[in-house]
């Protein structure tokens, strides 16, 4: 371990303001706390402490990861004792090295390396400095510094506004060294790295679109439609002979993507930066399930067996960079007549412009048939917004449909006034027979079935409320909906996005409802399909 200097910053300090933020649930004053220290460090020192107040070790872009398990850190936290005659104090860089040291160690006895550095670390802490350590250790610093926190604080200890600290972040993808650029070179030094090239950005993000009507009406009439792929997406930088490729969530994965590096070779530019979706497909073409990709992934040996087993798809489907300019703020229409004049019709994601809710629908039955997950709708004049999701670009996947049941009942207002109309939906737990609310909806039915429904249910009551009626759970509804969320609303923690009730279900009775374990199970594979996989690596 290196030795601690004098004017090292203990880590100590760093523990006592994790305290302090703890304390306090006021964003303003983890603010200032947070400025008033990111101001007192040298300038070797931010980026590790900026890492290890927000829990996280290493930058988002980084791909190493301790591995430390259970067992490691339970022998670690074992022997302990003896380390702590040795009782020298820590320094913020100190034990950022030693993290270091822990997530490289290599080799048939990397095991008991990790845990005499962990235990080097545990055993000269302090009991405040050893919670900041071992929720790092499990990357759940819970102390109220969430990544939006730290950017202002950023902003306040550098003077940098704050939209120039977050528009740097998306770029950078590295809080440390957003933190150091701001507070040792300014503004200026966050302007000049806009996007570079070989250096991973944040991509931008879709919201799940209600209805087709929502998107046109949102885009102006008229939206471009692009499959959209059940793989993972990728952006593809080259700069002369050098060729980068990234996952969503920044990592690198270069080595593991031969193939698509040759293609980046042969195309007719020299530098680029390039998003698209990588598929893995069999020898016919067809898509393959998604953790056969993330196999290709993760794998960093025997590569070229692997390119015969799992062969990859590439479909393009936008520009970023190309030979000296940023493309960023180009419409998307005129990044995307680029990209079809870059590269060839094969690699380019199959995409049209519409104006009517029938082409669309069309389009998306075509793009389920041939094995994908639906369509992406990008606004055609809307500027490229790193790291943004928003409605600029929507995305339209055919719904899910649930049987559930109705626990409660709320009267309507305006043209619903007088019914009950807004029903409380449920899952059953299996387990406990309870009902588990998920969401609640008032659309779906005709105003004859609302008004059917409002006799029944009253029929149904277990108790009056002044907003209507609990009632015993045996009329079951068809609900469709477009994604599941985690939700605090809820004690069952899920939520539905945009349910509708599609169906009265008169031939189901409670025990028909689908169970809790299903929607967990839902949540899971979706949770599968979007969030993890490349998004972990
Ligand atoms: P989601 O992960 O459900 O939020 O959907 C957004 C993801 O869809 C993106 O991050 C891409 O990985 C993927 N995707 C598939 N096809 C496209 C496409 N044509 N344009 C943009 N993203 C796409």
């Amino acid at each position: 371990m290196t030795p601690t200097t004098a004017d090292d910053t203990s880590f100590a300090r760093l523990a006592e303001l994790t305290q302090r933020l703890e304390a306090t649930t006021k964003r303003l004053e983890k603010r200032a706390l947070l400025a008033a220290f990111l101001r007192s460090l040298r300038r070797d020192e931010v980026a590790p402490a900026v890492h290890l107040i927000v829990g996280r070790i290493f930058a988002e872009s980084d791909a190493r990861a301790l591995n430390v398990g259970w067992a490691t850190l339970k022998k670690a936290l074992g022997g302990t004792k003896q380390a702590s005659l040795v009782a020298r104090s820590l320094s913020i860089l100190g034990v950022s090295q030693t993290f270091a040291q822990i997530a490289e160690a290599r080799g048939p006895d990397s095991t008991r390396a990790r845990r005499r550095l962990l235990e080097s670390l545990l055993g000269r802490a302090s009991s405040g400095e050893r919670d900041v350590l071992l929720k790092n250790v499990f990357g759940e610093m819970r102390i109220g510094v969430n990544e939006g926190v730290m950017l202002e604080g950023i902003a306040d200890a550098s003077g940098v506004d704050l939209d120039t600290v977050r528009t740097a972040h998306m770029f950078l993808g590295d809080l440390g060294m957003i933190a150091e650029i701001a507070l040792f070179e300014g503004a200026d030094g966050l302007h000049v790295r806009g996007l570079r090239l070989l250096a991973p950005m944040k991509p931008m993000l879709a919201e799940m679109a209600e209805d087709l009507d929502e998107v046109l009406a949102v885009h102006g009439g008229m939206t471009a439609i692009e499959y959209k792929l059940d793989g993972a997406r990728i952006q593809i930088h080259r700069k002369g002979d050098a060729v980068k490729i990234f996952s969503r969530r920044l990592s690198d994965v270069t080595s593991s993507l031969p193939e698509l590096v040759a293609i980046a070779k042969g195309l007719p530019a020299s530098e680029f930066l390039l998003e698209g979706e990588v598929v893995a497909v069999d020898r016919d073409g067809k898509p393959l399930p998604f953790q056969d990709l993330m196999r290709r992934f993760r794998r960093v040996h025997g590569i070229e067996s692997a390119q015969e087993e799992i062969p990859l798809k590439l479909y393009l489907f936008d520009v970023l960079h190309l030979d000296g300019r940023t493309l960023i703020d180009e419409p998307y229409r005129v990044r995307w007549e680029i990209l079809e004049r870059l590269v060839p019709p094969n690699l380019l994601t199959a995409r049209r412009v519409a104006q009517h809710k029938e082409e669309i629908e069309a389009f998306l039955k075509e793009a389920l048939v041939a094995g994908h997950e639906g369509l992406m709708a990008k606004q055609l004049e809307s500027t490229y917004s790193v790291g943004k999701r928003g409605k600029k670009w929507f995305k339209i996947k055919p719904a899910d449909h649930l049987d559930l049941a109705i626990t409660a009942a709320e009267w309507g207002s305006g043209r619903r006034e007088g019914w009950l109309s807004n029903y409380w939906l449920a899952v059953r737990d299996d387990k406990s027979g309870a009902f588990q609310m998920i969401g609640k909806t008032f659309k779906g039915l005709t105003d004859e079935e609302f008004k059917a429904m409002t006799e029944r249910l009253r029929g149904l009551a277990t108790s009056e409320e002044r907003w209507g009626f609990h009632v015993r759970p045996e009329t079951v509804v068809e609900v469709a909906y477009n994604e599941i969320q985690r939700s605090p609303h809820y004690p069952s923690g899920f939520a539905l996005r945009f349910a509708r009730i599609v169906r009265i279900r008169d031939d189901k009775g409670p025990q028909d409802v689908d169970t809790y374990e299903r929607l967990k199970d839902l949540y899971a594979k979706q949770f599968e399909r979007k969030g993890r996989g490349p998004d972990d690596l």
